[in-house]
């Protein structure tokens, strides 16, 4: 049975409402310590201003969605770079969800690209509250509300355990990090790549006239698929 696209099974969720099987929990892994004092900026990222910081009793998983945006001499880079402090205890389900659970402005720039997939080390200390809501000039609210880890400045890469591209479309499986690291900026040409649906993995192929299939959905419609997914773990066709 091949892993394939059925665009009429696809069910939306509300931001936060599928991560939350899979997230890190917190409690009973750390030890409270005095709370780490940071600049009012930091602080006011944090829902009503409250975290706690805390030393980990045991290793921990946790995620960092980034990316960074520049045209041809980097000289105008923007956005969010691989190595800042702010990570979660859920992973990103699609570029919009992880826009509004972690309150991300557009005018920050992070371009959202790239999660990186993280083991912090027993005995690392962190601050961690809920991200706040951010207000954006036009008006909108991003409501926030994941859990907002903040990671000793100047973390270390080896805590990186993968990396994937963030999906445009809803996650509905957790997702694939590998070891192939990003660029450090992205333009124009590389924000638009095709990536796969499912798991974001950049490796795709369109399928040859004779290779592709049809398929019938769940609704009883009929499906194409001419496209498919090159990562071992996913083989997903759409
Ligand atoms: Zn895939």
């Amino acid at each position: 049975m091949k892993n394939y696209c059925d665009y009429d099974a696809i069910v939306h969720y509300q931001p936060g409402a599928f991560n939350q099987q899979y997230k890190t929990i917190l409690a009973g892994k750390t030890a409270e310590i005095d709370r780490i004092q940071y600049v009012s900026q930091v602080v006011e990222s944090f829902q009503n201003g409250e975290y706690r910081s805390f030393r980990t009793l045991q290793p921990l998983i946790l995620y960092r969605v980034f990316g960074q945006y520049s045209g041809s001499d980097h000289a105008d880079a923007k956005g969010a770079k691989l190595f800042g402090g702010f990570a979660s205890t859920e992973f990103a389900e699609s570029v919009i969800d992880a826009k509004l659970r972690l309150a991300l402005d557009p005018s920050w720039m992070n371009t959202k690209m790239y999660e990186a997939k993280l083991l912090i080390p027993t005995n690392t200390t962190i601050s961690v509250g809920i991200v706040a809501p951010v207000r954006l000039k036009s008006g909108t609210i991003l409501p926030g509300g994941a859990d907002q880890v903040l990671l000793p400045l100047g973390w270390p890469e080896e805590w990186i355990t993968g990396y994937r591209r963030v999906t445009g479309r809803q996650l509905q499986a957790q997702p694939y990090f590998l070891r192939s690291k990003p660029g450090e900026y992205d333009t124009k040409n590389s924000l638009f790549t095709k990536i796969c649906p499912a798991c974001g993995c950049e490796q795709t192929r369109v399928l040859l006239e004779h290779e592709r299939f049809t398929i019938i959905g769940k609704k009883g419609n009929q499906y194409e698929m001419s496209n498919v997914c090159l990562n071992p773990q996913c083989q997903y066709y759409w």
